[in-house]
């Protein structure tokens, strides 16, 4: 498995297979084309794999997914890395996939946020609900400091460094930027709308003991507006909750008021939608475009269930599909990796079982 770096005046890269959505029926996609001898790149806006699983519910047990009478959303997400791992795609990550299009010769051209370019012969979209996107901070002007002194998530530590920071929000990712930062930053002060946190309870109580000490200050409130002078932030304007009007002071924000999924750019690739869903058949999941397939929660047909485990079935049918789509003249045959030579060198256990009977009792 490699992580790609994305060089926008690139020419677009040709691949077999472009996977849109990094969720868990992405991932297993991999799996379901590897098998098949099948080659694919993976793409999600987030910067990590996982999807829902590892965005909404990380530390929830699963316990419908076959054979694993109980398994944390991220475990899963790590065994679904794991066995896809043989099959080494390549990874585009934290970016989104903004352009499908269909090329003359039935190829498609992918592009990305990034600047990532690439051509494949069949596209599988799996991208869940939508790209998460950030909510954003809703004051008027922010967008002219987005990227530059307003940020919805850290890229480098580095970069806030020795800077007056003010953190919003009052969930994990806002109260753990607040205790790595607080001490590297100059002036740290998080605010948030009440005293009370969805973060876990020990990075709150650790932020505590920070206000306490004086390393930093925490401020019960809703920002009002963004203090400027021209381009430059100053800080923001903050209606505290006992009903005061505060300015507080800082050259950066971090805003951290969760994710939204979006349909977003997918909705405008001219494929058949019902209901906000791809339509597909239930023979090859493919949608209204030939050699656009898709998969997971995604799609729609008579009787969906948006479960992992229906997510699973549909990427091993896809597969049978995409390989019939790229290679039309090659005849099709089920194979069993218990038993099948071919499949077990795909997936480097060739040798195994019978090294180990030679090596047994
Ligand atoms: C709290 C909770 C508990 C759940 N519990 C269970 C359970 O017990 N059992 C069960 O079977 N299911 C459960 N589910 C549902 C399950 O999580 C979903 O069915 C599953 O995540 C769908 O997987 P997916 O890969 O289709 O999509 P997702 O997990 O939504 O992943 C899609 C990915 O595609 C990416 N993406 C979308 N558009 C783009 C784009 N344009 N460019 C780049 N990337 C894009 C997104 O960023 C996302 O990472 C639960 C869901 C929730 C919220």
């Amino acid at each position: 498995m490699s992580e790609a770096t994305a060089s926008p005046e690139a020419v677009p890269t040709p691949v077999e297979t472009v996977i849109i959505g990094a969720g868990p029926v992405g991932l297993f996609q991999i799996f379901e084309l590897g098998l098949l001898g099948i080659g694919a790149h993976i793409i999600d806006s987030l910067p990590q794999a996982g999807g829902q699983c590892t965005e909404l519910y990380p530390d929830k047990p699963i316990y419908d997914i076959p054979a694993l009478p109980i398994c944390g959303a991220k475990e899963l997400i790590d065994r679904l890395l794991e066995q896809a791992k043989p099959f080494h795609a390549t990874f585009h990550l934290g970016q989104e996939v903004t352009e499908v299009q269909v090329l003359e010769d039935g190829k498609f051209h992918i592009a990305t946020s990034a600047g990532t370019r690439l051509i494949a012969g069949a596209v599988v979209i799996a991208a869940g609900v939508g790209s998460f996107q950030p909510r954003r901070l809703a004051l008027p002007g922010v967008e002219e400091f987005e990227g530059k002194s307003v940020h919805y998530r850290v890229k480098s530590a580095a970069d806030f460094h020795g800077r007056d920071l003010l953190i919003c929000g009052g969930g994990d990712s806002a109260l753990d930027w607040t205790v790595a930062l607080c001490g590297k930053a100059r002036s740290l002060t998080l605010l948030h709308r009440r005293a009370e946190f969805r973060a876990a309870p020990a990075t709150v109580a650790r932020m505590r003991d920070l206000v306490s000490a004086g390393k930093m200050q925490f401020v019960e409130g809703n920002a009002t507006g963004l203090r400027r002078d021209n381009d430059r932030l100053l800080g923001l304007d903050v209606r505290s909750a006992d009903g005061r009007e505060l300015q507080l002071s800082g050259d950066a924000v971090l805003a951290f008021y969760g994710l939204h999924p979006k349909l977003g750019p997918i909705a405008d690739w001219g494929i058949e939608l019902e209901k906000r869903a791809l339509k597909v058949d239930t023979e090859k999941f493919q949608t209204s475009i030939p050699g656009i397939f898709a998969i997971g929660d995604i799609n729609t047909y008579p009787g969906k269930k948006k479960l992992i485990l229906s997510g699973f079935h549909e990427a091993a049918l896809a597969a049978f599909a995409i390989q019939h789509h790229l290679f039309p003249e090659k005849r099709q045959f089920l194979q069993y990796t218990t038993t099948s030579p071919i499949m077990q060198k795909r997936l480097g256990v060739a040798g195994v079982e019978s090294d180990a009977h030679s090596g047994g009792i």
